[in-house]
């Protein structure tokens, strides 16, 4: 019999199991997806080409311990992620900082603008860019309007389906205007990719005595919530840690919550490389909103050969093959959640974790954090 029955074996599920079972207990994991890894999952491809099957994945953390815990099952590759991005004619890296800004402006307007900028904010500063409308200065003002129409507006209409001003700002905070020449995506102490890829990451967190893996597995084939949990009809008196789809699990009996979903346009190219940069943004025309170019990120060497991913966001439709990339953070949204969270808790061997299971806007870090939070405290309280 199981101790802990874990639903999803994403970076949520795989760190608790193999925590809980470095802590004698007997951990089984229900994957539906005939793989594990959730949505870090990466493969080779038809043409041998390392792909990330569910979007482009780089790590990068300012948790120490984190990092030092991946450690133990990978090696890393440098890789510092840059993104450029093609607004029209016009390329610059992105978050916008100063070496856009001379990129975007003739040299005495870029020179007279940083001096604004840097006077206002200081060097090194994110300046999300609600608030850098918000500047009274009128060059300012007229430069977070250009970021705006450039970089934010028709990226965020592709992405969300809505202006920039109308989703959750913590959203478009994750690319803020950088006063900086750094051109770096992130700017964490820890950043770069698995030597291996992802999935070895997985399989190594997941090869261990105590833990018992079924892919292709949903969780409803075995477990059922009733006045408790079930498992295999029987009552389950260990603990389910869940880390999929809340109003799923409760068949969506309040209605679904909303998320938007991601069609992937693969693309084989008889080049060596496709794109300057792992991942150029499209913030101005083309339907996709990134393309991203896996051999930068990997490192893989391949002559003459490289695939590129196209990334297409449109509404996500419950019950259908469609996946839940993005919860759609909104007070309505959040207290739909609350109030399947408010079943969730009828049960008291009922634990919530990751990115679908919690409605929030993980990244894989932050996700491995929680993750060893929790099996501290369960692990403690043993
Ligand atoms: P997931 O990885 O989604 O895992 C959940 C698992 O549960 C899935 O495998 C699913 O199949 C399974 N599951 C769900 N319901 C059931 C069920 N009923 N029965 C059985 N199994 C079930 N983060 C970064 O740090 N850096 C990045 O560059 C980055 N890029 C991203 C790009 C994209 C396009 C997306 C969508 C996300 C990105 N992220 C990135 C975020 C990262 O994917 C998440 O933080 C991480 O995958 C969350 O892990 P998780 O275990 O919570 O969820
Ligand atoms: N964003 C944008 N233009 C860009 C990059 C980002 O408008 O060139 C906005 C957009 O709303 C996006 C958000 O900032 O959803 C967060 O971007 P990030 O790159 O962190 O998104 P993710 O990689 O998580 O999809």
């Amino acid at each position: 019999m199981f101790d802990y029955i874990i639903v999803g074996s994403g970076f949520a599920g795989a760190v608790c199991a193999r925590e809980l079972a470095e802590a004698e207990n007997r951990v089984l994991v229900l994957e539906r997806r005939p793989h594990i890894g959730g949505n870090a999952y990466d493969c080779l491809d038809e043409n041998g080409i390392l792909i990330h099957k569910y979007g482009p994945h780089i790590f990068h953390t300012n948790e120490k311990r984190v990092y030092e815990y991946l450690s133990r099952f990978t090696e890393w590759r440098d890789y510092q992620h840059c993104v450029l991005a093609k607004a029209g004619e016009l390329e610059f890296p992105v978050p916008f900082n100063l070496n856009s800004l001379y990129r975007a402006f003739p040299e005495d307007k870029a020179e007279e603008l940083e001096q604004k900028l840097v006077s206002a904010y200081g060097m090194e500063k994110k300046v999300p860019i609600g608030e850098l409308r918000q500047n009274p200065d009128k060059d300012i003002n007229e430069l977070a309007d250009f970021v705006y129409n450039n970089v934010f507006l028709h990226y965020t209409m592709k992405q969300w389906g809505q202006k920039p001003e109308e989703i959750d700002p913590g959203t478009t905070a994750r690319v803020p205007v950088f006063i900086s020449r750094d051109d770096r995506y992130f700017q964490d102490s820890y950043q770069g990719m698995p030597l291996e890829g992802y999935t070895p990451i997985f399989e190594k967190m997941l090869d261990h005595q105590n833990i018992t893996v079924r892919t292709s597995a949903e969780a409803d084939s075995c477990l059922s919530f009733e006045d408790r949990i079930l498992f295999e009809g029987e009552i389950f008196e260990g603990t389910v840690i869940y880390t999929g789809a809340l109003d799923e699990l409760f068949g969506y009996c309040y209605g679904a919550l909303p998320y938007r979903t991601l069609d992937f346009g693969f693309e084989h190219h008889d080049v060596t490389y496709y794109q300057s940069h792992g991942t150029v943004n499209y913030t101005v025309d083309e339907p996709y909103t990134r393309i991203t170019e896996y051999k930068h990120l990997t490192g893989q060497k391949a002559e003459n050969s490289t695939t590129i991913m196209k990334e297409f966001s449109r509404s996500y439709r419950p019950d259908t093959e469609d996946i839940p990339y993005y919860a759609i953070i909104n007070e309505e949204n959040n207290s739909l959640y609350q109030k399947y969270l408010g079943k969730a808790k009828e049960y008291d061997n009922l634990v919530l974790l990751g990115r679908l299971a919690e409605y929030k806007y993980y990244n894989m870090d932050k996700i491995v954090s929680l993750a060893l939070e929790l099996c501290d405290s369960i692990n403690k309280g043993n």
